[in-house]
């Protein structure tokens, strides 16, 4: 025999699962949520379609089902009615209110927290001008969170220090008694550890009403053209006391996510953004293509490497799952 005869285990599907070596599970995705201030409030968001913000009332009534059908984990951010930096650290915040009110419903559900000022701050920033004074409202953002009973904070900014400033001042809280988590009481940090500047955030900066007045992020939002400076910032986010790290965007940084596998013990989670949903559900909408392109895309996503992917597209990949 001269060559290998690959097609025999693709002959059926039956033998093709055999040999498949890479699969996606209901545990590996995480809901990021748009929650709103106010009651009765399901509003679908203009530029992510069959994605909404929601007042905490209504996503508890919404979440229940998804829940039944193998919803682990949630990544929330809270979108004010009007800006002010203080709402961001605020025992009244949004977040901070919607927390307990999930977590009494839904104990087993994870929460993760958006940790950043871009939704607050006038100018659409993620920082207030200087790096460190910048950390350390971060540091304030992040136990508020703690406080209210979240179970993993998700600096998303890009400051450096950041998660540093967040550990330390974690690490100093009072544990609450009884405490809100099981175990240890401080939540873990799951840090933005490789955000690039990318042109695949467009949709979302109109879900959290977050995009910059003036300028851009690329002061201090990577350059997408670096893949040794990623790891740099993977390996410092470590080094400072992050426990898990995202990389954002996923499928046009797939490169970014298989080295970071190959050379980073920590979980990996990669952030499927908004401008990669809105183009395959457009795609898929438009008849361009047949709908498992959204499953074929987040499993390429896991084959590079990715440990968890957060992705729009978690309430529907969970019913296909079913
Ligand atoms: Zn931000």
């Amino acid at each position: 025999m001269k060559f290998k005869r690959f097609r025999d285990r693709r002959i059926d599907e039956k033998t093709r699962e055999k040999y498949r070596e890479t699969f996606l599970n209901k545990s590996d995705f995480i809901w990021p949520v748009f929650l709103v201030d106010g009651k009765n409030i399901k509003q679908e968001i203009k530029s992510m379609p069959d994605v909404f913000h929601f007042s905490s009332d209504i996503f508890i009534r919404e979440v229940e089902q998804l829940v039944k059908s193998g919803l682990k984990s949630i990544l929330l951010f809270g979108i004010p009615e009007n800006k002010g930096i203080e709402q961001a650290f605020s025992e009244n915040g949004i977040v901070q209110k919607a927390i307990p009110k999930i977590k009494k419903e839904f104990p087993e559900l994870e929460i993760i927290t958006d940790v950043c000022l871009c939704s607050f701050t006038e100018n659409g920033h993620c920082h207030i001008g200087d790096n460190d004074k910048t950390c350390k409202l971060l540091a304030k953002i992040a136990v508020s969170h703690a406080k209210a009973g979240t179970d993993i904070v998700a600096p998303s900014d890009m400051m450096d220090g950041r998660v540093y400033y967040i550990k330390e001042a974690l690490t100093k809280m009072k544990s609450p008694s009884p405490p809100l988590r099981k175990g240890d009481c401080h939540p873990q940090i799951m840090s933005y550890a490789a955000k690039f500047a990318s042109n695949y955030y467009g949709p979302f900066r109109d879900a959290a009403d977050c995009a910059p007045k003036s300028g851009d992020r690329k002061s201090y939002q990577m350059d997408y053209a670096n893949v040794n400076e990623a790891m740099e910032e993977i390996a410092a986010d470590i080094d400072e006391g992050a426990d898990s790290v995202i990389i954002k965007p996923a499928l046009a940084y797939l490169d970014i996510i298989s080295k970071a596998r190959a050379m980073f013990s920590c979980p990996i989670v990669a952030y499927n953004v908004s401008g990669e949903y809105k183009m395959l559900k457009t795609a898929v909408k438009n008849g361009d293509a047949k709908e498992e392109i959204i499953y074929e895309s987040l499993l390429g996503i896991k084959r590079a490497g990715a440990d968890r992917i957060i992705s729009y597209f978690t309430p529907e990949i969970l019913n296909v799952m079913e």
